[in-house]
């Protein structure tokens, strides 16, 4: 069989906000740019964001990008690299901007300025009172971001291949990443993409956990990837469980909610985040509220015949408010719980939502390896930006509103910095055969039929123990059953097969290839959980419950070979002074 070979200046692998923002950035610059996605570009799990992106534009009360810097370092529990926080919200005031420019119906205020709502974890004056700093379009913000960026992407005649599975990045014997193998869905056909730079911006990984919010795509394949090419993969034990999912189903009922004024009850009708967050109640960070309504269930205060949930009530705002800055929601609750919240509070309970960890990257996107015993240094031609990345601005618990600016400030950072590697590196660089064929042979491995263990079973197994086994609480007992159980997972994927039809069908194949990368992002997680003896941010140990800067105060990184390391967190911005670790209390 003949393999088709395309050539690129830039591959980019995703074509979520993160990977647009960049292909846009690269475009207009003139380079030539590949876009491979596995979906359409506009149904990437960007679009379904709801609630809106943070910026200090300090439109409806005072702000301003320094107090955004320090919720964001409190939020990520000291664990974010306080360089990479400061330059992103620094930046976000233009990145709105620009949206704004290419075409995002943001809300309004009366007075015409973009309409900013108040979200969890937001301050003004380093802790002082509530601020409102995300930027919203209704609570659709996602969608309206989306499609803009395809948009302006398809102006500026940007090279998409819709429907395009990546399978494995190229890496020469020197370290280069020189491209990706990448198999066209609807026929199955191979084909290599060679480029002088590569950009993974594959999203999250959600798909993890059985109860989630998460698109089906959303499986980690760039972070298996970048296992396979020997990249580790950083802080993966750090899961952002968001309060409230809708209960037994798992779908987001946005933050905005309580943001606009709802609130959480109990069986016994009682607001019990006072008790937890006295100060802020229910727009604590994502990590506390998660945990109370854990706590509340566990203690018996659930709500229902099961007492398994607890309660979002939103019906005191007025059917206005509700239609006018929650539509989504409005729509989702009545499709799924036949519920609608201007009159009837809306069953909830956590629900796994945001990978915090990922690919580990500097603030150019570039992609960094430690070299062993010593300094890091950047995978020549790899960049990574998005969920899948670690870049790291969330640490260990992300605030609401910043992955959105998060993707668009670092997709737009690493195209930056690749339109300067594209000038240093002019030429293709000659490839290396060998690496294409350990590709294609990874390919093949699912040429494999019979009667092994099936694709769908494994999954099914792998993400219910995930979730029985790494959920919002963890101890060292749990933990442990979790980390052997996932390992004989993998090793029974290794027999696995696909159904011996006369015709198997591409998606059969496209299953088999993401669960392996599921089962790379579930060893990395479990294992760094286990390994990680404190609780921090979304990492909660019920046996090392308190917080341990001494010994923990690094970030980890997971190696396919199984193998755990560690590296300092980057305490130091970029202009102003570093804002040293303090007790979490919100
Ligand atoms: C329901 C929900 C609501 C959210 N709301 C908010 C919010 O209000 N504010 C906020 O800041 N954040 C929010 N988030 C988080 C935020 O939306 C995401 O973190 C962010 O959009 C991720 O963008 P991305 O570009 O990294 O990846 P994605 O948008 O997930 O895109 C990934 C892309 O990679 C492609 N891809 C993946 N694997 C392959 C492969 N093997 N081959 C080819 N292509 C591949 C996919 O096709 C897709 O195009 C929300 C998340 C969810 C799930």
């Amino acid at each position: 069989m003949s393999l088709v070979r395309r050539k690129f200046d830039t591959l980019i692998i995703g074509a979520g906000g993160g990977g647009l923002r960049a292909a846009l950035q690269l475009s207009q610059a003139d380079a030539k740019v590949a876009v491979v996605s596995k979906v359409f570009p506009t149904r990437s799990h960007t679009v379904a964001a709801q609630g809106g992106v943070n910026a200090a534009l300090a439109n409806v009360l005072p702000d301003n990008w320094h107090w955004h810097m320090f919720d964001t370092i409190k939020g990520s529990d000291y664990l974010g690299d306080q360089d990479a926080i400061e330059y992103m919200c620094r930046a976000a005031s233009r990145i709105v901007y620009e949206l704004e420019h290419y075409g995002v119906p943001f809300s309004r205020l009366e007075n015409g300025r973009i309409y900013q709502r108040a979200f969890g974890g937001q301050s003004r004056d380093f802790g002082g009172e509530q601020a409102a700093r995300t930027c919203a379009a209704a609570d659709r913000t996602g969608h309206a971001i989306l499609h803009s960026l395809y948009q302006q992407n398809i102006r500026a005649k940007t090279h998409f291949f819709d429907e395009y599975f990546a399978i494995d990045l190229l890496r020469d014997a020197q370290g280069n990443v020189l491209g990706a193998l990448v198999m066209e869905i609807e026929t199955g056909e191979p084909m290599l993409i060679e480029a002088k730079a590569t950009l993974i911006a594959t999203g999250g990984v959600g798909q993890l956990f059985r109860t989630n919010t998460n698109a089906l795509i959303n499986t980690g394949d760039g972070l298996g990837m970048a296992l396979r090419a020997g990249v580790p993969l950083q802080d993966m034990e750090f899961f952002q469980f968001h309060p409230t999912g809708i209960a037994g189903k798992g779908m987001l009922i946005s933050e905005a909610v309580r943001g606009e004024g709802g609130y959480l009850v109990n069986s016994e009708g009682e607001r019990f985040m006072e008790r937890y967050a006295p100060k802020v109640k229910d727009l604590a960070s994502r990590d506390v509220v998660s945990r109370a309504i854990a706590i509340e269930v566990r203690e018996g205060r659930g709500c229902g015949p099961e007492r398994d949930y607890v309660l979002l009530k939103v019906d005191h705002l007025g059917d206005e408010v509700v239609t006018k800055r929650l539509p989504g929601i409005r729509d989702l609750s009545m499709t799924f719980l036949h519920v609608d919240p201007a009159r009837e509070p809306m069953p909830v309970y956590p629900t796994a939502h945001y990978t915090m960890g990922g690919i580990p990257t500097n603030r150019f996107g570039q992609v960094v390896v430690p070299e062993r015993h010593g300094p890091e240094e950047a995978v020549p031609g790899l960049y990574a930006v998005g969920e899948c990345a670690c870049v790291s601005v969330h640490g260990a618990n992300r605030l609401g509103g910043n992955s959105l600016l998060d993707i668009l400030v670092f997709g737009r950072a690493a195209a930056n910095h690749i339109i300067e590697f594209l000038a240093e590196n002019r030429y293709h660089r000659g490839l290396d055969e060998s690496c294409v064929e350990a590709a294609l042979d990874h390919l093949a491995r699912w040429d494999l039929r019979g009667d092994g263990e099936s694709v769908d079973g494994l999954r099914a197994e792998l993400k219910r123990t995930m979730e029985a086994h790494c959920g919002v609480f963890r101890d060292e007992a749990i933990l442990s059953e979790g980390v052997q159980q996932v390992a004989a997972l993998a090793e029974r994927l290794k027999d696995a097969r696909l159904r011996d039809h006369s015709k198997i069908f591409n998606t059969a194949r496209v299953e088999a290839l993401e669960l392996e990368n599921l089962m790379g992002c579930a060893q990395a997680t479990i294992r760094c959980a286990q390994a990680r003896q404190e609780s921090r941010g979304a990492h909660s140990r019920v046996d090392y419950p308190e917080r341990d800067d001494q010994h923990w105060l690094k970030h980890s990184l997971y190696f396919q070979d199984g193998r755990l390391d560690y590296k300092p967190v980057r305490m130091k911005p970029m202009t102003v002074d570093p804002f040293p670790p303090k007790p979490r209390v919100y």
